[in-house]
């Protein structure tokens, strides 16, 4: 890791904890000037800047840097220091026309982003398989990559780990590629976005960000859900996003979770993010399971018998990158071996995954209330307390209503899980969470995604 990229996942865990206007102040124009061992050394503007860190940020900002650094980081010390202008005379030629911003630190200047840079080739339309499950997605993609910045804007897609979406939103991306060369399509991750923004707070070159991402054609950003929290770089992304739908150009974005469901997300993005078109992602079913195992074989030249593709499409049902991961295992064994693969050679090579799937058979309490409180960002402290706050109460309710629907738990034992309750209480809260998943949209979504996570975490 360069000291850059240390510095920029640094400043992205502090930025979930500061607001925005605190770390704008305090943390523009930072850097690692220098890092040594367990040692590090971090420049800041001026003295008073200097002083507020010592004082007050260092301890965050050490927690931060150890998360991230194996051996953690030790020592911090801080010093008033700019970056040299001098070096940004020596990288540039004479008579290259370069244009410093006013407050520019940057040494060299340089495009904020690679335009189309992450777009993997093997992503595309023609080798995506469409069956239950994903049928509207797809073709949702397709109709945006058809009539971009018309009808669908934004297109958001949503539903569960390894079920397509990024396939699908890189899909949109090469299409384009491929029918107009001279669209501009920029594809990032959430996580590239907020870093190129909190690298374009701290070396002053927000107006190059800007130009960049109000520029393209096309913007694809993959698991947005990790604005959640982040309100700095939600400010900068609503104008963005704002800036780019009113000139009519395509946005898509994707997530594990509908719009509603990403915790501590600004009302007027999820407001936004519903305008166009939402499609989501299911588990395939075995029928759609056993056409993508045949699809993935054909890709590899790899020949299994039926009964073979049957056997793994059954024993993985919740996750296509499972499937992909099993094949791969398999086409593995073979080139070590040099032998096909029989149903009983498959059978004991999986055994690990198919093993765990019968011994998860039942859903445990635990389990649940682990998914409940993570889906919630909850501790199991407050899940299980007192507090009659409807942030609390709504997520224990329906903690317990899926006790007893999933768990098959007794009242009684409900009731004694989530902070020695009474009886009484759990069904009171049962009977509203059924009647709730019938007439309340948002809890039965949020319900249903965190069925999918109980679910698909088990495999
Ligand atoms: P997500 O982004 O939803 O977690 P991915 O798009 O990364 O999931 O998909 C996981 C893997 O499964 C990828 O290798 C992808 O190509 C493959 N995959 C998912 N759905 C399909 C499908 N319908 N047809 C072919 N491959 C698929
Ligand atoms: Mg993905």
């Amino acid at each position: 890791m360069t000291n850059d990229e240390l510095w920029n996942a640094t400043l992205g865990e502090l930025e979930l904890s500061l607001s925005r206007a605190n770390f704008t102040t305090w943390f523009k124009n930072t850097f690692i000037v220098s890092r040594e061992g367990d040692k590090v050394v971090i420049g800041v503007p001026n003295t008073f800047t200097k002083t507020w860190f010592e004082n007050k940020y260092h301890g965050a900002i050490l927690k931060a840097m150890q998360h991230i650094t194996d051996p953690p980081i030790k020592a911090i010390e801080y010093t008033v220091s700019a970056r040299q202008a001098a070096k940004v005379a020596s990288s540039v030629a004479p008579g290259d026309k370069v244009q410093i911003h006013k407050e520019s630190t940057e040494i060299t200047p340089r495009r904020v982003v690679e335009v189309d840079g992450s777009l993997e080739p093997k992503y595309t339309f023609e080798n995506f398989v469409v069956g239950t499950g994903n049928e509207l997605a797809h073709a949702a993609c397709k109709a945006v990559t058809i009539n971009p910045g018309k009808i669908y804007n934004p297109l958001f897609l949503y539903g569960g780990s390894g079920l397509g979406k990024t396939h699908l939103i890189q899909a949109i991306g090469a299409e384009f590629k491929k029918k107009n060369p001279g669209m501009n399509v920029l594809y990032v991750t959430c996580e590239k976005f907020t870093n190129d923004f909190i690298q374009a707070i701290t070396r002053g070159s927000i107006d190059n960000f800007k130009k960049t991402y109000r520029s393209v054609d096309c913007l694809l950003i993959d698991d947005i859900q990790f604005l959640a929290g982040k309100e700095g770089t939600q400010e900068e992304f609503f104008h963005t996003f704002n800036a780019l739908h009113q000139s009519h150009r395509q946005i898509v974005l994707t997530s594990d979770r509908p719009p509603k469901a990403i915790p501590a997300l600004e009302n007027r993005l999820v407001s936004r993010f519903e305008w166009g078109m939402m499609a989501d992602l299911q588990q395939p079913n075995l029928e759609t399971r056993i056409a993508i195992l045949d699809s993935k074989c054909i890709e590899r030249s790899f020949t299994l018998t039926p009964d073979i593709v049957q056997f793994i499409a059954t024993a993985i049902q919740s996750n296509v990158r499972e499937l992909e991961g099993a094949l791969n295992r398999i086409a593995a064994y073979q080139q070590l071996n040099n032998i096909p693969p029989t149903l009983v050679s498959v059978k004991e090579l999986l055994a690990s995954v198919t093993h765990q799937q019968k011994r998860n058979g039942a859903i445990t309490v635990k389990q649940i209330l682990n998914t409940v409180a993570s889906f919630f960002e909850l501790s199991m402290e407050d899940l299980k307390g007192a507090s009659r706050k409807k942030e609390l109460v709504v997520p224990r309710q329906i903690s317990m209503y899926l006790l007893r629907e999933d768990a098959k738990s007794s009242y009684p034992t409900i009731g004694q899980e989530l902070g020695g309750r009474d009886h009484t209480t759990a069904i009171h809260a049962f009977e509203k969470m059924k009647d709730a998943v019938e007439h309340d949209e948002k809890i039965r979504d949020d319900i249903n995604l965190i069925r999918q996570r109980l679910y698909a975490n088990r495999g």
